[in-house]
């Protein structure tokens, strides 16, 4: 019997032994700077002449390492070994699946502080993000493992006297999962291990600018047990090897999560039936979010000065929670908007992670900064600049935490995905008016409303449109296996990850019935 799921607790990094560790895990990333990873296929290590060239975001010049870059042949290699490895893999017992996963969960939490370390390194996390990530990851492999156990209990269906029927579900088949950069150990490790434990299959192309991680995951799941060929590590590039393999006719399902851009593309791209093909492709998609506080008359503002400066600035802003927009009554617009402002220029300070001295690190890449500073120039057209707005690429890509006030509640700042540290504040004369607007958007993701008054909370609860809404509190953090997590609309495909029915879309229901 395994003990009840609970989830991984976050290190308390005021104690000196907890920040003494994570300082001694950091030097000995940085030993290891620069080394080359392997692509890994069927078990077999393979080293191309091509290589992902991986930087620190907080020092471009700092190399973490240098990963094999798959191609069209390698891919179709690990298509088809995963694809002859489905064959047996399906059969194992629900039970072997999990205890992989609850082994290798108990591996990290040992060697906890060392993954930690790598992702301030490879994803330029603060180390309290990085902490929560590693956290993450560990209580997917926990959740799913139980989730797995209890779907194979199997469900209740009716017999009769004439027959004995059954339900139960088995899995689909060889899997894509394309994971993204900003959780780079937890997403990517949830959704990998989410597709095996459910008795599938993997191509695993991890985010190229975070492949790193991966490869460590893959070197933990082996020490644990896992087959070679169960899951095969492949990244590469998403023009060369993603399209590949999202089109292969023997893909069953592609699990994506990332930007909107991909993530439509990948879902048009996955309804085209091939030649050869025999089924209808799944697609799990995650994608993005432009997520919305609502602040009533009567809330508590410093409490929600608090979560809406974590909520648009933890980790640069790079969650698909972030919160990218507040609506704030009108009786206390000034007050809340001059307390975040505050907070923003004396609290969120910026700076490379590694030393822990800053509330902030980069963001992720060239791509990111430019992106992310021309929606800032957009906005000092659109509203009012009150903190930050500047940027540094230098050394690192590091952006201001940035707050733009007196937006229209239509300005491109208020309606598209920036996924950098900036949040725009529009006004509302009324909490109906503020709901209207918080649902004036393509993408229902994450929300919070704080609110002092109980009817506002059950209106939000029916009216605001959000896979994940919270009161009281910030837009992010969710917990796997206490806040379900997943959007509506644009956000992707309503599914929700670290929640009870996640595993399922990974799986088919059958039914056998035998005459008696
Ligand atoms: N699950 C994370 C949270 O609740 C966000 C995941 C994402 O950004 O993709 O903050």
């Amino acid at each position: 019997m395994v003990v009840p799921y609970k989830h991984e607790p976050f290190t308390d990094f005021s104690i000196e032994e907890n920040r003494n560790a994570l300082e001694s895990a950091i030097k000995q990333v940085e030993a290891e700077l620069g080394k080359e990873y392997p692509l890994i296929i069927g078990g077999e290590r393979i080293m191309t002449d091509d290589k992902i060239k991986v930087v620190n975001p907080a020092n471009k010049k700092e190399v973490i390492g240098y990963v094999a870059k798959a191609n069209q042949d390698l891919a179709e290699k690990a298509h088809k070994i995963a694809d002859e490895t489905f064959d047996w893999w399906r059969k194992t017992k629900a039970q072997f699946r999990a205890d992989i996963l609850f082994r290798a969960a108990a591996i990290i939490r040992r060697r906890k502080h060392e993954f930690t370390a790598h992702l301030v390194k490879e994803g330029g996390k603060p180390w309290k993000e990085a902490d929560a990530d590693t956290a993450e990851a560990i209580d997917f492999m926990e959740y799913y493992g139980r989730q797995m156990l209890t779907i194979d209990k199997g469900v209740e269906v009716n017999s009769r006297p004439i027959e004995n029927n059954r339900f139960h579900y088995i899995p689909l088949g060889v899997g894509v999962v394309i994971s993204p950069w900003n959780f780079l150990f937890a997403i990517m490790a949830g959704t990998t291990t989410a597709a095996m434990v459910s008795g599938n299959t993997v191509l695993l192309k991890p985010a190229s600018s975070t492949p790193i991680i991966a490869y460590k995951m893959m070197e933990v799941l082996e020490d644990a047990g896992l087959p070679a060929g169960v899951i095969n590590y492949i990244p590469g590039s998403g023009k060369e090897v993603g399209d590949y393999l999202v089109d292969h006719p023997r893909t069953r399902f592609i699990s994506f999560t990332g930007s909107r851009e991909v993530g439509t593309r990948i879902f048009e791209r996955a309804a085209k039936v091939h030649p050869g093909q025999q089924w209808l492709k799944r697609t799990i998609i995650e994608m993005g979010g432009k997520d919305t506080i609502v602040v009533d008359k009567d809330a508590d503002l410093e409490l929600a000065a608090d979560a809406i400066t974590y909520s648009a600035f933890g980790f640069s802003g790079q969650k698909c929670s972030a919160c990218s927009r507040v609506v704030a009554h009108e009786a206390i617009y000034d007050d809340l908007l001059n307390r975040v402002t505050a907070k923003t220029k004396e609290e969120v300070s910026h700076g490379d992670p590694s030393d822990n001295a800053s509330y902030m690190g980069p963001v992720i890449d060239q791509g990111a900064y430019d992106k992310i500073m021309s929606y800032i120039e957009i906005g000092k057209q659109e509203g009012k600049l009150m903190a930050g707005g500047k940027g540094d690429a230098s050394k690192g890509w590091f952006v201001e935490p940035t707050v733009i006030a007196d937006l229209a509640p239509d300005a491109r700042v208020m309606k598209e995905e920036i996924f950098g540290p900036v949040v725009g504040f529009t006004k509302a004369s009324s909490f109906d008016e503020a709901i209207e607007i918080a649902n004036n958007t393509e993408y229902g993701l994450t929300g919070a409303v704080l609110t002092k008054n109980r009817a506002h909370i059950e209106q939000a609860r029916e009216d605001f449109h959000v896979g994940n809404l919270y009161f009281n509190r910030g837009c992010t953090a969710a917990i796997v296996g206490y806040h379900p997590f997943g959007g509506f609309n644009m956000s992707g495909t309503d599914s929700k990850a670290g929640g009870p029915d996640y595993l399922l879309q990974h799986m088919q229901g059958k039914t056998t019935s035998e005459m008696l």
